[in-house]
């Protein structure tokens, strides 16, 4: 879907037509600017003089599906309580960018019509108070409109906004129940869809089996074409990555036909598959499907969500699993990985399509999988709970390396990484704040966008840094 953004200025008639006339030009001018930097546009709407005036364009913001959230400033004073009808009303995200016009306080020009013209220092005071009054989750970005650290942390929030779009928009297919007996995967689907707007529903493995069934040769080659071109074979059991791609091609079918952006499935449940799909869910991951295994549908949709909040709409963000320690003291490093499903916009390199065998799950026949290091680079992981009538994102700094080690018989794609703020410390603040062992890592979705996402969607976050204790966290 094409997204925008509004931007709306807020001003009043005290000033005279002149001065309106010269405000809306420049708000023209300043969205026009931001349009080309940003990664979405910044589409001009009004100079609001009136709460009618403000109270149509929310009405209209919320209701359009391609604005994707609403960015105010107060060029000159507005006074506030015409704004608390319009704000009262906003459903969308909402950024109040302070900023004035003019970079410089011109020592000459500057005279009371000056002032007049140019006084967003206090009426963006004025417009931030109604925001604290009225409770409003906003984001506050103050700073020179051109300023290159500015456009970038607005860019940020728009990938925010739109991450929020897509929660909102959020369908999830499931194969299969959660795991048997694990409590973190679960979750209060009705909360969920209320809180996040995500539909979670469920699909029987035997109906992906017929429409793997129906998927032809033809296909089978075509996506085959698309492998080869991404990754090095590394196999002689074609027909094992063949029908990987026959269960990619039928799962695909059945999330578009349904309309969903993310699937969870489980090794406890592939009656009637040769294989748990390994290749098939990397894939998908890379084409921007999330992915969640044992059945968890949480770290599923934030997947596909962390993924469109990502570089073009598709960043580096991937289902991950901390698995194992390495505690020698001053290479203290977490091991994260999966049973297959790493996605590939992680890899340092290019991905190998392996084929071991797997003896968890009822695999018939050994599963192909792609195997590839991960890159170097700050990063962050992130957890979303169900606390029991409420929602928890937990998000941590890590700082991801080359694996220290080659370890050759590990059958599987590996990154490995160190915890803020060091291995232990950081292992007890995850748990003292109760994170999953499934996590989104991402590699371009920062903090502050996740701390804002969890904002606009209202459910707790807690952000283990560098300078996190676990006394600080409880
Ligand atoms: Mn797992």
């Amino acid at each position: 879907m094409k997204r925008e953004f509004w931007f709306v200025v807020g001003s009043q008639f005290l000033y005279g037509p002149e001065v309106l006339e010269i405000v809306d030009s420049r708000a023209k001018e300043i969205a026009e600017d931001l349009t080309e930097a940003l990664p979405y546009p910044v589409v001009y709407k009004v100079t609001a003089k009136t709460g009618r005036e403000i109270t149509d364009v929310v009405r209209e913001a919320n209701y359009r599906e391609e604005c994707a959230g609403i960015i105010t400033w107060c060029h000159t004073f507005s006074p506030s309580k015409m704004w608390i009808d319009g704000l009262r009303d906003l459903q969308k995200p909402w950024c109040h960018f302070a900023t004035q016009y003019n970079r410089e306080i011109p020592n000459d020009e500057i005279d009371m019509d000056f002032m007049n013209l140019n006084q967003a220092a206090h009426g963006d005071r004025e417009h931030g108070f109604i925001g604290a009054r009225l409770r409003k989750p906003r984001k506050i970005i103050a700073g020179y409109w051109k300023d290159e650290k500015v456009r970038r942390r607005i860019g940020d929030w728009m990938r925010t906004a739109v991450g929020a779009a897509v929660s909102r928009e959020m369908k999830v297919m499931r194969f299969g129940d959660n795991m048997r007996e694990v409590a973190v995967t679960e979750g209060d689907k009705v909360e969920a869809q209320n809180r996040l707007g995500w539909q979670v529903n469920t699909w029987a493995v035997g109906d992906l089996v017929l429409e793997m069934n129906a998927v032809t040769e033809a296909e089978i080659d075509a996506l085959m074409a698309e492998y080869e071109a991404s990754y090095d074979v590394a196999t002689d059991d074609i027909g094992a990555i063949r029908y990987q791609a026959r269960e990619e091609i039928a799962i695909r079918r059945m999330m578009d036909r349904e309309g969903c952006r993310a699937f969870s499935n489980t090794f406890q449940d592939l009656y009637g598959m040769e294989q748990l799909p390994g290749l098939a869910s990397q894939h998908l991951m890379s084409l921007g499907y999330g992915y969640g295994g044992e059945g968890d549908w949480k770290v599923s949709a934030m997947t596909a969500i962390m993924k469109a909040m990502g570089e073009g709409g598709n960043g580096a963000s991937a289902f991950m699993e901390d698995y194992t320690y390495h505690l020698v003291e001053g290479q203290e490093y977490s091991l994260g990985a999966h049973m297959l499903e790493v996605c590939p916009s992680l890899a340092s390199g290019r991905p190998r399509i392996e084929t071991h065998h797997l003896g968890i799950g009822m695999n018939e026949k050994d599963p192909a999988r792609l195997v590839f290091e991960g890159k170097a680079g700050s990063a962050i992981v992130a957890s979303l709970i169900d606390m029991g009538g409420r929602l928890r994102l937990i998000v941590q700094d890590i700082e991801c390396v080359k694996p220290i080690l080659p370890m050759p018989n590990l059958p599987v794609a590996r990154v490995m990484w160190r915890a803020m703020p060091d291995l232990t410390t950081g292992v007890e603040c995850w748990i003292t704040a109760g994170g999953a062992h499934h996590t989104v890592l991402s590699y371009d979705v920062s903090a502050e966008m996740m701390r804002d996402w969890a904002r606009i969607m209202d459910i707790e976050f807690v952000h283990i840094t560098k300078d996190t204790t676990p006394e600080k966290l409880e």
